[in-house]
């Protein structure tokens, strides 16, 4: 995030990326509240848009057009993303408790939770069961149907309210030949629900209140009032159940859910709003659990809360009502329904289709590659060709590896052991503090890894964007934590530093290690196997992020991959040392290999080659970082037109090592056991005085 105009003052920070803070975030984006830092904190990127998800069960949308980005709506909003679960928040002390990261302070903060799933008394092992569904959580659903497509049995959707009826509906056009129940333990279904589930032959049964359900064999057990019921895959649809954060949090709740006034400001007059399924309005405890309220309170969330930081009048919401359900029956048809009010019909599901669509495309604006792409991480430094012309007059001096050597790290010989010693820094990729902290260190200490090398200390520098403070402070605290985390890990020593106020973060390290026998970049022997312990498509990923696209989880699975220390790495390869290895940064694969080659030539199997998932829908959309193309004109290579995106810069990515192919194997094997990556892309070529030193095949 780089921060525009005068430098904030106050902290909103937004919990949960539901409905309603995506619609404040939208509005923010356009017209931001003054001298504010907007930071939005939700554990995945991706948040789905549940009325669509029958459809998604339904195979009538792919799960792409069921999701909305929250990462990304939070970077057009100019907010911080933070990937983490709040816990407690402490309106004491104004401070939100999460679970990864030491706690973030606020002066006001909104809730938009969404709620859980209601359960009757569950027994041991159901929760886990491959054949058990919850509705919520909701990204549940995507990874646990692929299995259910291949596990035969009966299907039973517990609940007969909206949700249920309609994932039956579902479920029965995503299995047209299983049986397909739909369990209401509760009032008696209208007629035209009873008729439309006749017609598409699912079982109605209403055998009293679910008392209690159990494991039985392959399936369940579930002991109603009236009888048992038995299935093999089971759905619960049950209602809605609180956030334990409201009650944890000694929050004003009823049953747990956050008691509101009419201005969505919680009872009390206390710096605490929100919206959606996670509140109870106190005037209007009618009002049902349905996006359709949480989508309606959005705007007055949003004038509320610019108001309330500056201290000007709040409106109230006034809940309608009857509000008009659609309700997708899976086969193209749908049925209307305003209080008593029901008829079905196509025209029902084309009108439902054309509101959930439209309500996507609101929150999913194109996003377009930058002309002028400003880039974070590895993807900001200088080209190979300028680093070279200014540092290609240096003489050997004092180190035993230097300048000349083009090494990855510096070797000083004093009076004892020679220090290897490394250098690294970059500006922000958009990522929190806390995480930005972790992914440059474990960027600067790579260079150390890369030589075999364990870090035994390190110096830091870091530039704190213009804010108040109190906000720095509390940035700091955060960004310090990882990096002291992350430091005790490797086993290092943080020796010193310095720090400035400056536009943007900016955090750079310098890391040394002693050793006697560093592993040379250069060294390897025709026919030596090329080994890779990362997956590219960091480089395309930021810069795609950074425009806005919705990225969603390849986005946060690219940050895992630049958050692992490549030690554990390192550490195996030391039962085998490599002949040379190097790590993957700014130069890209090939420019970094085109180091490391020393007069051999290399052959590279593209398809071996792991790229990060979405990295190649992204770069062939246009998106990649401005390094891309000075790694182009850096390294010259004559490659196919599929090969251009091993340009990509990395940021903290991967080693590339060269090893015998017997002792490459046998890295890989053990790599993978121990949960690395490692994949073998090529190999070492004795040179055939072409002009094409590194093949793609
Ligand atoms: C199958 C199904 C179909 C439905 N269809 C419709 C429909 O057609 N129309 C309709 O109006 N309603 C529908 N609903 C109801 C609707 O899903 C909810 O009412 C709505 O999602 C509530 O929105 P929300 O903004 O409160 O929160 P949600 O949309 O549930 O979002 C909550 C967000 O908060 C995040 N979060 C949760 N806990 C934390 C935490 N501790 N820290 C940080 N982040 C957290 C979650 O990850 C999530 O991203 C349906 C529900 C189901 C189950």
């Amino acid at each position: 995030m780089i921060p525009q105009g005068r430098p904030a003052r106050k902290r909103l920070l937004l919990l949960g990326a539901g409905h309603a803070h995506l619609e404040v975030l939208r509005r923010f984006s356009m017209n931001p509240p003054e001298r504010t830092e907007l930071v939005l904190v939700s554990p995945a990127s991706e948040t789905l848009y549940p009325g669509m998800l029958p459809g998604f069960v339904a195979r009538q949308y792919s799960w792409e057009e069921v999701v909305l980005d929250a990462a990304a709506a939070a970077q057009r909003a100019g907010a911080v993303f933070v990937r983490d679960e709040g816990l407690r928040v402490s309106l004491p002390d104004r401070q939100l408790k999460l679970r990864d990261r030491p706690p973030l302070s606020f002066d006001l903060i909104s809730l938009n939770i969404g709620s859980g799933t209601s359960l009757p008394p569950l027994g041991e092992g159901v929760r886990e069961a491959p054949g058990f569904l919850a509705t919520r959580p909701f990204l549940a659903f995507e990874r646990r149907l692929p299995l259910w497509d291949s596990l035969p049995g009966e299907l039973l959707v517990l609940g007969a309210g909206h949700a249920g009826f309609e994932l039956a509906c579902a479920f029965r056009a995503r299995y047209p030949r299983r049986e397909v129940t739909l369990l209401n333990g509760a009032e008696p279904l209208a007629s035209p629900v009873t008729a439309a589930l006749k017609q598409r032959n699912i079982r109605l049964l209403n055998p009293g209140k679910v008392l209690r359900i159990d494991r039985a064999g392959e399936g369940f057990l579930l002991r109603c009032e009236r009888e048992e019921v038995r299935c093999t895959l089971l759905v619960a649809a049950t209602g809605a159940a609180p956030s334990p954060l409201v009650r944890d949090s000694r929050l004003p709740e009823n049953n747990g859910f956050l008691q509101v006034q009419s201005s969505l400001q919680a009872l009390g007059e206390i710096p605490l709003f929100g919206a959606g399924d996670c509140i109870e309005l106190a005037d209007h405890p009618w009002v049902p659990k349905s996006g359709v309220y949480a989508v309606r309170e959005a705007p007055v969330l949003a004038h509320n809360l610019r108001a309330f930081l500056a201290g000007r009048a709040l409106r109230r919401y006034r809940p309608q009502r009857l509000s008009l359900r659609l309700l997708n029956l899976g086969d193209g048809s749908a049925i209307a329904s305003r209080g008593s009010l029901l008829a079905q019909g196509g025209w029902a599901w084309r009108w439902k289709n054309h509101i959930d669509r439209k309500f996507m495309e609101r929150h999913r604006p194109e996003a377009s590659p930058m002309t002028e792409p400003a880039c974070g991480g590895c993807g900001s430094k200088v080209s190979a060709t300028t680093l070279k012309r200014m540092l290609g007059q240096q003489q050997r001096g004092r180190f035993q590896w230097g300048i000349p050597e083009q090494e990855d790290v510096a070797l000083w010989k004093g009076s004892g052991r020679p220090l290897a010693l490394t250098v690294d820094q970059f500006r922000n990729f958009g990522a929190d503090p806390w995480l930005f902290g972790r992914i440059a260190a474990a960027s600067a200490a790579s260079d150390l890894h890369a030589k075999g090398v364990a870090p035994a200390g390190a110096l830091m520098q870091l530039t704190v964007p213009r804010m108040a403070p109190a906000l720095a402070e509390d940035w700091m605290e955060q960004l310090f934590s990882s990096v002291n985390a992350f430091l005790a890990e490797e086993g290092a020593e943080l020796g010193g530093g310095q720090t400035n106020e400056g536009e943007e973060w900016n955090l750079g390290f310098t890391f040394w290690g002693e050793t006697d026998n560093p592993w040379p970049k250069r060294g390897g022997r025709p026919g030596d196997f090329l080994v890779l312990t990362k997956p590219l498509g960091t480089g395309i990923l930021l810069a795609a992020s950074m425009a806005g696209a919705p990225v969603g989880r390849h986005l946060d699975h690219c940050l895992e991959w630049m958050a692992r220390s490549n030690r554990a790495a390192a550490r195996i390869l030391q039962q085998s040392p490599p002949a040379a290895c190097t790590d993957i940064t700014g130069f890209s694969l090939l420019g970094h290999l085109s180091e490391m080659l020393s007069g051999l030539d290399a052959e590279l199997e593209l398809e071996s080659i792991p790229l990060l998932p979405g990295s190649r829908h992204w770069f062939e959309k246009g998106f990649s970082s401005r390094m891309h193309g000075l790694n182009e004109t850096s390294f010259p290579l004559r490659i196919p037109e599929r090969a251009r995106i091993l340009y990509d810069p990395q940021t903290s990515g991967g080693l590339l090592f060269a090893l015998d192919s017997g002792a490459a194997r046998k890295a890989v094997a053990s790599l993978r056991s121990a949960g690395e990556g490692a994949w073998i892309i090529g190999r070492l070529q004795s040179p055939t005085g072409s002009a094409e030193q590194v093949r793609i095949v």
